[in-house]
């Protein structure tokens, strides 16, 4: 809350997580070397290279899931504001071409997607009192649109 109060809304909320087993980061490894802090990894990419800009701060905490999976959630302030028109290169809302990458649209729809929920799935987890507490589904949306809670819809 001193960072909102002294930076106003961040610019960024960026969730990330990371098992360090994945096939991805064990083959790129040395013979008998394991994986060793892979979001702190993630976090030095955000701090050092600027992969998203130009940064003013940031702040971020580590949670660690079940089965000791780390857990990051960071809040990045830019040192120019985000504009609507630059939110979608920083980010894509759309499900990858399975021909041209089938191993990214495997984990997309295993790992991101959410549900299926509401009339097809009443006992999911996020349903309460028959609606969805996440929200979904949602709309589709031709453009990405900016809101005043700071929410933007993709
Ligand atoms: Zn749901």
């Amino acid at each position: 809350m001193t960072y909102v109060k002294h930076n106003g809304v961040p610019d960024l909320f960026i969730t990330m997580t990371c098992n360090p087993n994945w096939q991805e980061i064990t083959s790129e490894l040395f013979p008998g070397k394991e994986a060793e802090r892979p979001v702190q990894i993630f976090i030095h990419l955000v701090d050092s290279h600027n992969i998203y800009g130009l940064k003013r701060c940031h702040v971020y905490t580590i949670e660690w899931q079940k089965r000791g999976l780390p857990h990051v959630h960071l809040l990045a302030w830019m040192a120019e504001k985000i504009r609507p028109h630059q939110i979608d290169s920083l980010i894509s809302a759309e499900l990858p071409d399975p021909k041209k990458d089938p191993a990214l649209f495997a984990t997309i729809t295993k790992h991101i997607i959410h549900g299926p929920c509401g009339p097809l799935n009443p006992r999911s987890l996020c349903m309460k009192d028959g609606q969805c507490t996440k929200h979904y589904p949602r709309q589709f949306l031709r453009e990405t649109v900016t809101s005043l809670n700071g929410y933007p819809l993709y």
